[in-house]
């Protein structure tokens, strides 16, 4: 199965032109699967963790299938809807049209997404001028449908991205709504990273005879990500924190809280500490989220300390570092957290901080996981930042350690990059089936990866 190519899945040439250029060489095994089950037009429901390719596993042939509508002609009645991809949130539907159009530009396929937050007037001349392939959040699609600034009368195949996702937001009674307003005769694929009775429950709902596939275990985590727990007492998580960051052969790392207040407190004191750090939550405007999210995907933040909901569905190349500054109460949000690294068969890393009150949501993720996480040794205790110390030798590969004062970021993405931009690439760490933990090496009292420095005024001071 995984031994075929692109070309073996009966793709245009046009389509199979944006994935050379994409850096696509083979099928990830979801897109393996599924492309062809889509091609035949079978209903599908998909098990895939972020990061496996199922975009382009439903994208790819929905193209394909779509080409025959495409049409240079400049009138919107050539570009009706013709596929509805609706997704969580924001910077997921952002990320999915961008693949999308990435996939179709060698096509006259158009395509155009519209999610809340922002003006709706911004995005209604985009719509009038017509386009194949709409990706939206649920709320704001009903807001068009509502200002009739779109039909649907032509869709016939809709998409439900992260659908475990859209149920645990609330989204249901939209989606119903909107479920009722297609054609009764279309094609049906769901996403979902987990198979709960409630998905089981949807699927059933407005899937007909779908084929089920699934690449990964439900509520496996991704087999090349390392994963450790350090048990810490609360009030020292955030000089754990710090003192892991500034510690980090890593260039950057994405810190997980349970609430907005969290998040932008931490994001306030890392900053006061002199590291390039940001928050994206809820209640930040969509603006600040997407300036914040291009922030660090151009590497001129280091640190993103994000909320579940806000960081739903980001897609950081290579991001190297997930860390829980809380652990998840729901124990699947760690899967989908800690899904933010090793994405694409490149390997990751997941810290969890965990306080003693914390033990028992431990305890149901290691249940769901089917795994005992690694419980790291503590680390000794840095040097007071205020005190002036000796700035320890910079090791050769430390060269790129980017968690650093804002002033002295850099837009240029640093240059140990070996698996920067590289493309997926199947592995033996790929076959999620058995999802295992990486040991660290035995009797290091430091883990590999964090290495302790010491605290310059530079480092540590306003
Ligand atoms: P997704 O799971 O759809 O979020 O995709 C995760 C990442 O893998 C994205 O950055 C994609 O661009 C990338 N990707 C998806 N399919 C392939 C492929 N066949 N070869 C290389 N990279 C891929």
């Amino acid at each position: 199965m995984n031994n075929i190519s692109f070309a073996d899945l009966n793709l245009a040439p046009e389509i199979l032109r944006a994935l050379t250029e994409s850096g696509y060489t083979i099928p990830t095994p979801i897109q393996a699967q599924a492309i062809p089950l889509v091609l035949e037009g079978c209903d599908l429901m998909a098990g895939a963790q972020t990061g496996t390719g199922k975009t382009a596993a439903f994208a790819l042939p929905m193209l394909q299938k779509l080409l025959p509508f495409a049409s240079s002609s400049p009138s919107p009645a050539r570009h009706a809807v013709r596929a509805l991809i609706l997704v969580p949130t924001r910077e997921l539907a952002i990320q999915v049209e961008a693949s999308v159009k990435a996939y179709a530009k060698h096509s006259h396929l158009r395509s155009l997404v519209v999610f809340g937050g922002v003006d709706i007037k911004t995005q209604t001349p985009q719509l009038r001028t017509g386009v194949e392939i709409l990706v939206a959040t649920p709320g704001r699609l009903l807001d068009h449908i509502e200002q009739k600034t779109v039909q649907l009368n032509q869709v016939q195949m809709l998409v439900l991205d992260e659908a475990d996702r859209m149920l645990d937001m609330g989204f249901m009674p939209d989606l119903k709504r909107i479920l009722a307003l297609l054609p009764k005769q279309r094609q049906n694929l769901m996403f979902s990273a987990t198979f709960s009775t409630e998905i089981k429950r949807l699927s059933a709902e407005f899937l007909v005879n779908p084929k089920l596939i699934e690449v990964a275990r439900s509520n496996a985590t991704a087999e090349n990500v390392t994963q450790k727990v350090y048990l810490v007492d609360h009030t020292e998580k955030h000089a754990l924190l710090a003192q892991l960051l500034r510690g980090s052969d890593a260039k950057q790392a994405l810190v997980f809280t349970k609430t907005k207040l969290t998040a932008s407190r931490i994001a306030r004191q890392l900053q006061r500490e002199g590291f390039s750090a940001d928050a994206i939550h809820g209640d930040k405007s969509q603006l600040e989220r997407m300036q914040a999210l291009d922030a660090f995907k151009n590497g001129k933040i280091s640190v993103l300390i994000a909320t579940d909901v806000a960081a739903r569905g980001l897609d950081i190349d290579q991001l190297p570092v997930v860390i829980n500054y809380e652990i998840p109460s729901a124990a699947e949000d760690y899967v989908h957290r800690i899904g933010r690294t090793g994405r694409a068969g490149a390997s990751g890393i997941a810290i969890s901080l965990v306080a003693p009150e914390e033990e028992k949501y431990l305890v149901e993720i290691e249940k769901l996981i089917k795994c005992q996480i690694q419980r790291a040794a503590p680390l000794p205790k840095a040097e007071p930042a205020a005190r002036p110390v000796e700035r320890a030798p910079r090791a050769e590969h430390h060269t790129e350690l980017r968690i650093r004062a804002p002033h002295t970021s850099t837009t240029k993405r640093p240059v140990h990059d070996a698996w920067f931009n590289k493309p997926y690439e199947p592995s033996a760490s790929t076959r999620v089936n058995e999802p295992v933990v990486h040991v660290s090496k035995p009797n290091s009292q430091i883990p590999a990866l964090f290495m302790r420095r010491k605290i310059t005024p530079t480092d540590g001071n306003d």
